[in-house]
């Protein structure tokens, strides 16, 4: 296939990583007040810090900062620690304490801000003939996850991620191979498989090579016919797809699968419409959409990020135009950050409906606002009365034990619960709908099931 590279300007742009030890020869930096300065070096001494040139030079609005929604979705914030933690860290740096002392308190804010590190599973890992299959998780009938070792970091990091127990990825070609076969083999003994989620970190990290060892094993199996593959590159690095050296290569992988007979399915993760504002953003939707494969937008609702309907509204607006199909908004768990990113469920709720009543039908395809809990993916529906009682309605849109599906249940009304588990059952009858099952089907190894959870919808 011909595709139309033209809209790069001279050399291709080269991917250039900014961390907490470059980003002050940026020149972006030496203009921020110094102030802000030193809350970036102090949270990002705990909290993991990862931006990119595209970023800061075309999608961060430098006059709005700290504001700016793309500035608080990759720049570590003051909010983000507890005032206990932000001074203790803070005075270790203004004392230029030792690497080790800093790294050592730092490892013992990181223990209180993370209730689940990573490597305690405590429930069934998928198995084939015995052997455990790391990095694969089945929670819903039709769906399996797949963290490939080498997709485990992102091309920036966003503030409101857990992320801090994994991003050791692993770019080894045969280990990729390996894991592939493995999936291949799980897939083979679970022919109820239809979509295999390949997500991360973001799996288009990998290098085309690699992808190609998984896609030879995924198209093998008959039983698959939706492959997705969750990523925040088409934001943080359109580039990806568009002027990378192996950018061809990527995209030849998803023709493959469609030629296999099977459906691409990009979950893209927008998080805001700045995101689909460059040409090269353009340029890489229109650039995936040519292989066949269709991107659908999926993105958390997050205070000082997207919590106004209007930046939802012309996401969904926007995607839409450039052939994206909105698909989910989902709700925020706590993210260890000191609550700076919650936002009240009927706050979601609101803001969901705002948006969604702005926006024609062909953008209506979005869901939400969801929680992703143990059960399954909660629905908030809305706020209504039951029998002179305020109250939540709700539904599961995915669930464990799928009869729950699609079935309307109530909860107390609380303007304060932010997550699921502020819930309380309306009535007796809704009770059946809050109950965790003893067993769990399957989880991922090294990630808590809640945690994988929130990677398979965060990419
Ligand atoms: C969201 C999610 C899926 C995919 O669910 P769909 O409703 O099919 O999009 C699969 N597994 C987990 C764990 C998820 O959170
Ligand atoms: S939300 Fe996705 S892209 Fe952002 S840091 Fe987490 S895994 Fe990476």
């Amino acid at each position: 296939m011909v595709r139309d590279n033209t809209n790069t300007t001279g050399q291709p742009p080269k991917f250039k990583v900014l961390t907490r030890a470059n980003i002050d020869k940026s020149p972006e930096w030496q203009r921020l007040p110094e102030e802000i300065q030193e809350s970036v070096k102090t949270v990002s001494a705990v909290l993991p810090f990862r931006v990119n040139q595209y970023v800061l030079d075309e999608l961060i609005d430098w006059s709005n900062v700290p504001d700016d929604p793309m500035f608080q979705l990759t720049f570590p914030q003051r909010g983000m620690l507890s005032d206990k933690h932000y001074t203790t860290m803070r005075r270790l740096i203004r004392e230029d304490a030792e690497k080790a002392e800093i790294e050592e308190a730092a490892n013992r804010i990181r223990l209180e801000l993370n209730p689940h590190p990573a490597g305690q599973m405590t429930h069934n890992v998928p198995t084939v003939d015995g052997e455990e299959l790391p990095g694969v998780q089945h929670k819903y009938r039709e769906t399996t996850l797949f963290f490939p070792s080498s997709g485990q970091t992102c091309h920036a990091y966003c503030t409101f991620c857990f992320r801090w127990a994994q991003f050791v990825g692993m770019n080894d070609l045969k280990f990729a191979a390996k894991e592939a076969s493995q999936l291949r083999c799980y897939l083979e003994h679970h022919p109820e498989v239809t979509d295999v989620l390949i997500t991360g970190g973001d799996p288009m990290v990998m290098k085309a090579k690699i992808f190609a060892a998984i896609v030879d094993e995924i198209i093998k199996v008959e039983t698959v016919r939706t492959v997705r593959i969750g990523t925040k590159s088409v934001a943080y690095w359109p580039q990806r797809f568009v002027t990378d050296n192996d950018a061809d290569d990527i995209l030849k992988q998803f023709e493959r699968i469609i030629q296999a007979g099977k459906h691409v399915a990009v979950m893209g993760h927008y998080n805001h419409p700045v995101e689909l504002s460059t040409p090269v953003a353009e340029e890489c939707v229109r650039r995936i959409r040519s292989t066949g494969a269709n991107i659908r937008m999926q993105s958390p609702i997050i205070r000082h990020i997207n919590d106004d309907a209007g930046s939802w509204a012309e996401l969904w607006r926007r995607g839409t135009q450039l052939g994206c199909i909105p698909y989910y908004m989902f709700v925020e768990r706590d993210t260890g950050a000191q609550r700076y990113f919650e936002l009240p469920l009927v706050r979601c709720w609101e803001i969901f409906r705002e948006a969604y009543q702005r926006v024609p039908g062909t953008a209506r395809t979005v869901r939400g606002p969801s929680m992703s809990c143990f059960p399954g993916k909660c629905h908030v529906l809305g706020v209504t009365e039951v029998g002179g009682q305020k109250a939540f309605m709700l539904e599961y849109l995915q669930a464990r034990d799928p009869s729950l599906v699609r079935q309307p249940f109530f909860a107390k009304y609380d303007p304060t619960a932010t997550w699921y588990d502020d819930l309380k059952p309306l009535t007796k009858s809704d009770e059946k709908f809050f109950s965790y099952p003893e067993e769990t089907p399957a989880s991922t190894v090294g990630l808590t099931v809640d945690r994988a959870d929130a990677y398979a919808e965060k990419n």
